[in-house]
């Protein structure tokens, strides 16, 4: 037998036949692709982290409840203590357990889409089919005649919700979310990874659905290295996901470091408020270009749509330019001829802005 044929006897063919998760390659590039916080910490913030660092106990194992640091993001997030928390190494591990937990044979999993790539990934991995819904052109609003015949007809075991949405960078009105968590007798999940930015969420309605979770995570915040998310919803659903959990999924330095961050959460909000700020500039930039146009956004991504050339060509004289953005020309008909551009600094922004002009101006 030749180890093709080993290997594709013995894998789920749903493992054999789905895509890898392409991370380009960063090396040298303006990096505007994936949503990170462009800036770091002053230098005193560093040394203190560093000798918080040095504290630590890395020949033990974690702290497998992460105590501190739960609280430290019950606090910040006021929490109320009638919830509970579940860490995740990002929020990418939390859909893997929640879908792990929900992956009855012929259980369905709902988004709309656009939607952030890792639901169905996730839904793909463990065998479970993935319905999609797509959103309205254009304005990117949920479609709700179309949401309520695929909840009905297939039962959703879990709709996910992103608010603001990837890659589309809007929030849905709360109104049509409400109704999605009325109408579904399964779990919805408010993915609020842009929560820093927003200023919009559906915590407070945790009390009225107790099929509601909400998911965050430190990633957009500042922290991406970090590979922290946290689940907050009813102790009934975190108590079964707990489980499932590995025991010691959050590492000592993520634990060590985010909570030594988090109490210094100054710095966050007054990056958060720069980067709202610059996106607000940035969208009217991009806008004002002739051959493009701009989608509003609340989180600390623009979504724009070129007119006037190929996206793809834009995308790679971008590169060319040292330029890195998300291409999601053929990832989605409702975003054809569609670029992606994370908020950088300032000095990032406009180079971006030159770049872009002097290519449509080509
Ligand atoms: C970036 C992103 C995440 C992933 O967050 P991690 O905590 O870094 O895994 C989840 N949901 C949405 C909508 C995102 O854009």
């Amino acid at each position: 037998m030749t180890l093709e044929q080993r290997i594709a006897n013995l894998l789920l063919p749903q493992v054999l036949s789905m895509q890898a998760y392409h991370v380009p390659d960063r090396e040298g590039l303006v990096k505007l692709d994936a949503m990170e916080n462009p800036y770091h910490w002053p230098d005193d913030m560093v040394q203190e982290w560093l000798d918080c660092m040095r504290q630590s106990s890395i020949n033990r194992y974690p702290d497998a409840q992460a105590t501190e640091l739960k609280q430290k993001l019950r606090t910040r997030d006021n929490i109320d203590e009638r919830f509970e928390m579940l860490l995740g190494n990002g929020s990418d591990e939390l859909i893997l357990l929640i879908l792990m937990a929900c992956a009855k044979p012929g259980a369905t999993i709902l988004a709309p889409t656009p939607a952030f790539v890792m639901y169905k990934q996730i839904a793909d991995s463990l065998g479970l089919q993935f319905i999609d819904v797509p959103l309205l052109e254009n304005t990117f609003e949920l479609d709700m005649p179309a949401m309520r015949q695929a909840v009905q007809q297939h039962q959703p075991a879990v709709v996910f919700l992103a608010y603001p949405n990837n890659p589309t960078g809007n929030l849905f009105q709360r109104q049509h979310v409400l109704d999605i968590i009325e109408l579904t007798s399964g779990l919805v999940i408010s993915d609020e990874a842009y929560a820093p930015f927003a200023e919009a969420s559906f915590l407070s309605e945790l009390d009225n659905h107790d099929n509601l979770l909400i998911m965050r995570t430190v990633s957009k915040l500042g922290l991406a290295g970090l590979r922290l998310g946290y689940l907050i919803g009813h102790g009934g659903w975190i108590e079964q996901f707990e489980k499932i959990r590995l025991p010691y999924n959050i590492n000592t330095l993520t634990q060590l470091s985010a909570t030594f961050a988090l109490s210094r959460h100054n710095i966050f909000e007054q990056q958060s408020q720069l980067i709202k700020q610059d996106r607000e500039q940035l969208i009217s930039a991009i806008d004002t270009i002739e051959g493009c146009q701009a989608f509003p956004s609340r989180a600390n991504f623009v979504l724009f749509r070129v007119l006037s050339k190929s996206a793809q060509e834009v995308f790679e004289s971008l590169r060319d330019n040292a330029i890195l953005v998300k291409n999601l020309t053929t990832s989605h008909p409702l975003t054809r001829e569609c670029l992606r551009v994370t908020v950088g600094t300032q000095q990032q922004n406009e180079l971006f802005l030159e770049t872009l002009r002097k290519i449509l101006a080509q």
